[in-house]
């Protein structure tokens, strides 16, 4: 049976998913926790700069490059299975409606 890839919306905690969160490029990885750059996205299991785990990848070519997104998202998978994948608009502006809230409470 053939699978494809679908997007699956979830109630997440957005400071829980920002914890744990690695942006993906094609070469490199950046921590969303800390922001230390310069990551091996295929492979860091943890940040080494503030040892989150990650569960979860998004990236900026989702919103850079959206023909390839679906293809992006299937090689990450493909070699990050244990990895949550999070819809980097999605991320972007959960995370913009919480400063803004914090900004204005
Ligand atoms: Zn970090």
């Amino acid at each position: 049976m053939a699978q494809l890839f679908v997007r699956v919306w979830k109630n997440f905690e957005i400071e829980e998913v920002k914890k744990h969160l690695l942006f993906m490029g094609d070469s490199s990885g950046d921590c969303a926790n800390c922001r230390a750059f310069g990551l091996d996205p295929w492979s860091a299991k943890s940040c080494p700069e503030c040892k989150t785990t990650f569960q979860f990848f998004t990236s900026r070519r989702f919103q850079t490059h959206p023909g390839e997104r679906f293809s992006f998202a299937k090689r990450a998978h493909d070699k990050r299975p244990e990895l949550i994948c999070i819809d980097y608009e999605d991320y972007m502006k959960a995370i913009g409606d919480k400063k803004a809230r914090d900004f204005f409470s």
